[in-house]
């Protein structure tokens, strides 16, 4: 999906405008890539035709390219679709908290019941799991170890009971505890049948869930569209879990999921330890399905803190050759009013693999070079050439910053490197960051 999305934003790159005739190539790969992600053709359909109207309907921001923007409204939209903000577990204004688990055989039912128990506890909440797949002994076994190695009660009543029951027998001993949730595991089958249908509606009427989730194997693929609209029409879910993200699956079943039954995805599996759960966060999956590191959250980011203004003017300075250390200190101070450059270099693809001590090393070195701007006189910082030809000029700098006249020599050589460099590169959509002396 990701290569497939970045072919349409290098079509779109060279270009200097969204226009109804350029985006149809983008917006073609962008449909190719989702069905090839296992997303539902019903809800591609849906998401390639807002993307469409959202991109036309786009304005220009300068400093960012078309492509940049057409893939910021992609990754939008998907928020979007997704649910923009994680939708945390219902909770009874009365405990206990009554959460039904529904889904198919395999998909992680059980494991997401002691997950979300362990999950509660370290919330200083606490738990009654409550088995209810009579049809597999190991079953039960399987929720009383998980119960043992979590440290959470299970309430079973062996396979011969009903689970309807044992349901609502579950029900009350959370209350007789005083616990203030009660997570019942119930059974799946291979297939959607009406006997589990059934049953899973008679719990449901007896226990009254103030949440029922649907778990949904993320490997499903397209499945989990039709799998998630005939719970819904029959049970009437409020949320999911989608599990097994850990594999190397496109996550397309978080989209169909959300699209067709209106409901959030509330937590996702990302392995088979008790551990492996998460909240469900709509921009993180945006990002996995685009898998483009967090490129498009320093788009953002850019767009927020830069006075656009400022970057045509540092622009065409840049092209002239006519920047200098004034420009060079609000370079620096729009890259510190960006964040740390710690977390700013985290967001560059590549470049997260930079070491911590490389990065305080950098933002160290940011510090010393401001000083020395700092102990500039403003003819000097306007005219840096001056510097390059007078060591006395060169002392009193060192001296004011507190710094040796070897580093200030150094900035000054860099200095000039980097903007020679700059005028080589001339043109751009984003202004070249400073070339930090010392990285
Ligand atoms: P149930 O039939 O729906 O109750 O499914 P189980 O909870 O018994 O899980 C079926 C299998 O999937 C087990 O082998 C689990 O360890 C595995 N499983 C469950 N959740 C995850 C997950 O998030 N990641 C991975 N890799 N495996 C999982
Ligand atoms: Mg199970």
């Amino acid at each position: 999906l990701a290569e497939r999305l970045e072919d349409a934003w290098k079509k779109l790159r060279g270009q200097d405008k969204i226009s109804q005739s350029n985006i149809q190539e983008a917006l073609k790969e962008v449909r190719r890539a989702l069905i090839s992600a296992d997303v539902n053709l019903q809800v591609v359909k849906g998401f390639v035709a807002e993307v469409e109207k959202k991109a036309l309907g786009a304005e220009v921001i300068s400093g960012v390219n078309p492509g940049q923007q057409f893939i910021k409204i992609v990754y939008d939209e998907l928020v979007k679709v997704m649910g923009e903000s994680n939708i945390p577990l219902a909770k009874a204004s009365t405990p206990p908290t009554v959460i039904l688990m529904a889904g198919l055989q395999g998909t992680g039912k059980t494991t997401a019941t002691a997950k979300l128990a362990l999950f509660l506890r370290k919330e200083k909440r606490t738990c009654l799991m409550v088995a209810t797949d009579v049809y597999r002994p190991a079953a039960i076994d399987q929720l009383i170890t998980l119960g043992q190695q979590i440290e959470v009660p299970v309430f079973e009543m062996g396979t011969d009971a009903d689970p309807v029951e044992i349901a609502r027998l579950g029900v009350e001993k959370a209350k007789e505890l005083g616990v203030d949730t009660v997570i019942i595991d119930t059974a799946g089958r291979l297939q959607i049948d009406q006997d589990m249908m059934g049953e899973l509606a008679r719990i449901k009427a007896t226990v009254k869930p103030d949440d029922t989730l649907l778990v949904v194997d993320a490997m499903t693929g397209q499945e989990a569209a039709t799998l998630t609209h005939t719970f819904h029409e029959q049970i009437g879910i409020t949320g999911a879990i989608l599990t097994k993200l850990d594999g190397d699956t496109r996550g397309g079943a978080a989209l169909s999921v959300r699209q067709v039954s209106g409901q959030p995805i509330k937590f996702v599996g990302v392995g088979e330890k008790v551990e492996a759960l998460q909240p469900f966060y709509p921009e993180r999956m945006a990002s996995r399905i685009l898998n483009m590191g967090d490129v498009l959250t320093l788009v953002e980011k850019a767009q927020e803190e830069l006075d656009l203004s400022d970057v045509e003017k540092m622009q065409s300075k840049i092209l002239q050759a006519q920047f200098d250390f004034n420009d060079f200190l609000k370079q620096m101070r729009l890259l510190k009013n960006m964040g740390s450059l710690g977390g700013l270099l985290k967001l560059i693809p590549g470049m997260g693999k930079l070491s911590g001590s490389d990065i305080a090393k950098g933002e160290t070195e940011l510090k010393r070079t401001e000083s020395m701007i700092n102990s500039m006189t403003k003819e000097e910082r306007a005219n840096p050439d001056l510097l390059a030809s007078s060591p006395g000029r060169r002392r009193r700098i060192a001296k004011g910053s507190g710094h040796s006249e070897s580093d200030v020599s150094n900035l000054i050589k860099n200095f000039t490197r980097m903007r020679a460099m700059m005028k080589q590169m001339g043109q751009g959509g984003m202004p070249a960051m400073p070339g930090m002396p010392g990285m």
